[in-house]
């Protein structure tokens, strides 16, 4: 139970890693408030964990909009009065080649991954700064540090998360508030699970460990970072990639 009693907000967990990261900390005995853009699977997955006896409950928001992150905080803060801890999770891609990238495509991508991180660390941090005390975990990716062909808008997101991530870690370590992020690998999802065994094989070859990694293999390095055993660490990216970006 190292997370008892604590309050987590984590967006995009209606599905996929932030589901896992939602879990496991449930598990450990967190109350853990579902956000995501879509409201019905967000209460979806916040009932299904209910039915295993997990605290939780859920908040539609878009995390592109300060308003609506301002308005889900708010709400959270007069149900629980404070959040411990914030894992910024939610984040999208829209792959192309620069030359044929719309200005859309790196609009919405750059909007979802950093902007998102921006408007709900700022709206959390007024409350954990009232506590002295918080811990904020930001889902990077391996991409934003090996940079990739066809994701320059994800990767100039993801190396974007990183710097912000340290930035704050010096904003507020005086206040009691760490900044910590994880930069997975290829990870197990559903876009993953469609490749062809001869793609699976290749990509294999790249990762040094030999195998994808799973949603818990995420979920249990943020766990460390929330827990208090990672309470001396901050502004640190911890990399889940079976090797890959060695
Ligand atoms: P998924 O697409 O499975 O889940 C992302 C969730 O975020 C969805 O529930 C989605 O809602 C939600 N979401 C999208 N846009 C918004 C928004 N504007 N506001 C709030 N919620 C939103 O992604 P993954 O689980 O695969 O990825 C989770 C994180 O991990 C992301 O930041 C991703 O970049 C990162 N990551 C993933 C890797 C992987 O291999 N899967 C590797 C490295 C990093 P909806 O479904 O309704 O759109």
């Amino acid at each position: 139970m190292r997370l008892k009693d604590q309050v987590v907000l984590i967006t995009g967990s209606a599905r996929g890693i932030g589901k896992e990261i939602a879990k496991t900390f449930a598990n450990e005995g967190a109350t853990v408030i579902i956000s995501d853009i879509n409201a019905a699977s967000a209460e979806a997955t916040s009932e299904e964990f209910k039915k295993e006896g997990f605290n939780s409950s859920s908040f539609a928001c878009d995390v592109t909009s300060m308003k609506s992150v301002e308005e889900m905080i708010n709400k959270i803060l007069d149900n629980y009065s404070r959040i411990d801890i914030l894992v910024n999770n939610a984040g999208i891609t829209k792959d192309n080649l620069l030359l044929r990238m719309s200005e859309n495509e790196w609009d919405a991508v750059l909007n979802t991954n950093l902007k998102g991180v921006f408007c709900c660390t700022k709206a959390v941090t007024k409350s954990m700064l009232r506590a002295k005390k918080g811990k904020i975990i930001n889902i990077a990716s391996i991409i934003g540090i090996t940079g990739n062909a066809g994701q320059a808008n994800y990767s100039a997101s993801k190396a974007g998360i990183i710097g912000f991530t340290k930035s704050i870690a010096k904003e507020f370590s005086s206040r009691g508030i760490t900044s910590n992020a994880v930069a997975p690998g290829f990870i197990q999802s559903d876009m993953t699970d469609k490749l062809t065994d001869k793609a699976r094989e290749e990509i294999f070859k790249t990762i040094p460990l030999g195998k994808l990694g799973t949603p818990k293999d995420v979920a249990n390095a943020c766990l460390f970072l929330a827990s208090s055993e990672a309470d001396y660490i901050t502004g640190q990216t911890i990399v889940v990639d079976g090797g890959m970006a060695i």
